[in-house]
């Protein structure tokens, strides 16, 4: 491609709005432009980056036994609501209406067109398992959209869906999924780890997140020193059976609301008592009180909280009967009994949030089998600690070290949590209706290109690693105006480009250290400048990565570069 005819408007001054490097170095380099906070255009070089991505998924999902389809952005409110997600996902979900005034909702993630997909057209268990994905815009009103591409609004994602008849089929393709992800990471160039996402009560097995390692990651991981284990220190487990370590520190008010009832309407009434270990918040909504577990950072709407570890609201719908509506990412944990007396709700239900809601993360999902008794301290809450730094590793072998994480993927057993919800059943052998098991799957495809990025670059620009460059080679002419450079640069151009090499070519009228500055910014592996040896028939080649130089003759370029 000749620079002369793309699109590539570097920038000199790094853009006052962009917090981090892959966010400053995709502006300059010209490779992306904000359209809306959170929302952006991949220019000429970032739309070639993106493919670069998504063909390495694609080669990784289809060696996965993955085939491809693409599904609709704009999605029928019918579907969400079949689900139960139209009321549950909350405000980041893009909701909108059509001309007959009928809702629709903008794509998040796919599981409800998915599902009633292979629910129509899948009737027999013969056809099963069955793997699906799709390369797609996401929308998400994210709270926050920052950090360019990091987190945004509008994002490319790819997600998978697979479909079983029986539990070891989904934790085949599970694996099968684990390891293509891991491919594909690896593939990447990126440092990862897979870390355990939900240590729930099916013993952290069935969810992992494929986190980046990054200062600037807004997730943090726990893993051992000297093994394998790594978890979302959202999800790590709570380290039990503490000696007591001081007084009781909890302390709880009531605060009395108007009739609101949605954590939403009521956040400005949350009011925070602190201990050393928990936080509680506790409020009281038309004579039922809502009780919130606070660890780590978080933000429940619009009321920051530092240490937001896990957060839930119990409904005290009855005295016999605690209702949690809330987990700490929206999660729904259904009735569970609590026999107390409504007097003594407020203690009870931090006992019971212990209790029930120690798993709480994901719609649907938590601890089953949390034994306050046996995992923690009853009526010690403040003894409870969560992993830290130091702490002996769960399985026993080294300690715990923390560090920074940018999600770029997700794995997760789903079940039966959207076949159900949407009657998505097959015909088992014995001619017996069964819901299909689900498993999904998802990567950050425009997330992936600004991880890289964060991974690798330097003062002067980004520096693309081969398998996601845009182009493999610059050519630069010191001069285009001399003659000679100008000849032999069109020759290199045209031979490399023979040769399978991806080539962009710097034919502008600029002066050289317009040109070099560029080159460096965009950051492709090697640049390659015709100057005052074009005459001999010698270039210079420069590796972007080590700096390094050395005069190549022409003949023997392509070998040099291959
Ligand atoms: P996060 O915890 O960062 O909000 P998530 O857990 O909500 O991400 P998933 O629902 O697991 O995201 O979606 C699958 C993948 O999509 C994530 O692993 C991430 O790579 C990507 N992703 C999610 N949200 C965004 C976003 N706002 N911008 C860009 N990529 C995103
Ligand atoms: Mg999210
Ligand atoms: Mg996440
Ligand atoms: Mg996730």
């Amino acid at each position: 491609m000749k620079q002369s005819m793309t699109l590539i408007p570097t920038l000199r001054e790094v853009p006052s709005d962009a917090e981090v490097k892959s966010h400053q170095l995709l502006l300059r380099a010209g490779f992306i432009r904000q359209n809306a906070s959170g929302i952006y255009s991949f220019l000429p070089l970032g739309k070639r980056v993106l493919k670069k991505v998504e063909d390495i998924v694609r080669e990784e999902m289809e060696n996965a036994g993955a085939v491809e389809l693409l599904m609709p952005a704009m999605q029928a409110a019918e579907l969400w609501q079949e689900s139960g997600r139209w009321y549950s996902y909350g405000p980041e979900l893009m909701r909108m209406r059509d001309r007959h005034n009928r809702e629709f909702a903008l794509g998040a993630t796919h599981e409800e067109v998915i599902t009633t997909i292979v629910r129509d057209e899948v009737k027999s268990y013969k056809k099963l398992p069955l793997t699906l994905y799709q390369i797609q815009t996401k929308f998400r009103d994210e709270k926050r959209p920052r950090f360019g591409l990091l987190r945004g609004r509008e994002f490319l994602m790819k997600d998978a869906y697979s479909f079983h008849s029986s539990q070891e089929s989904l934790d085949d393709v599970y694996e099968k999924m684990f390891t293509a992800y891991s491919n594909i990471f690896t593939r990447l160039g990126l440092n990862f780890r897979a870390v355990i996402a939900d240590s729930g009560a099916m013993g952290g097995k069935d969810t992992h997140e494929f986190m980046v390692l990054s200062e600037i990651g807004e997730d943090t991981i726990a893993y051992s020193s000297d093994s394998s284990y790594a978890a979302n220190i959202e999800m790590a487990p709570v380290v039990a059976n503490y000696e007591k370590s001081g007084e009781a520190e909890i302390e709880m008010e009531k605060v009395s609301t108007p009739d609101q009832k949605t954590i939403e309407d009521v956040s400005g009434f949350l009011n925070v008592t602190s201990s050393k270990m928990i936080k509680t918040l506790c409020f009281k909504v038309d004579e039922k009180f809502v009780v919130v577990l606070v660890r780590g950072d978080h933000e429940i709407n619009d009321v920051k909280l530092k240490n937001l570890y896990q957060a839930s609201v119990v409904e005290l719908a009855t005295p016999e009967e605690v209702k949690v509506q809330m987990g700490c990412s929206i999660g729904s944990l259904g009735p569970i009994g609590l026999p107390q007396s409504v007097e003594v709700v407020a203690d009870h239900a931090v006992e019971y949030l212990v209790n029930a809601v120690s798993g709480a993360n994901e719609e649907g999902y938590h601890y089953t089998n949390v034994n306050p008794v046996r995992d923690f301290s009853v009526n010690q809450y403040t003894d409870l600690r969560f992993i830290q730094e130091g702490d002996l590793s769960p399985d026993g072998q080294g300690v715990i070290r923390f560090a920074k994480g940018i999600e770029v993927g997700h794995v997760f057993k789903l079940g039966t949590r959207y076949s159900e919800a949407m009657g998505a059943t097959y015909l088992d052998e014995n001619g017996r209706t069964q819901p299909m098991i689900m498993g999904c799957y998802g990567i950050g495809v425009s997330r992936v290109m600004a991880a890289v990025v964060e991974q690798f670059h330097d003062e002067s620009g980004i520096v693309w690693p081969n398998a996601v460059t845009p182009y493999d080679v610059h050519v630069i002419p010191v001069n285009a105006k001399n003659a000679e450079q100008a000849a032999l640069s069109e020759e290199i151009y045209s031979e490399l480009k023979r040769n399978g090499f991806a080539v962009l070519f710097d034919d502008r009228q600029e002066r050289p250290g317009v040109k070099f500055a560029d080159a460096d910014l965009i950051g492709l592996p090697v640049r390659v400048t015709v100057g005052k040896k074009a005459e001999e028939k010698v270039v210079e080649v420069k590796w972007r990565k080590t700096g390094e130089m050395e005069e190549v003759s022409v003949d023997n370029l392509i070998q040099t570069l291959r």
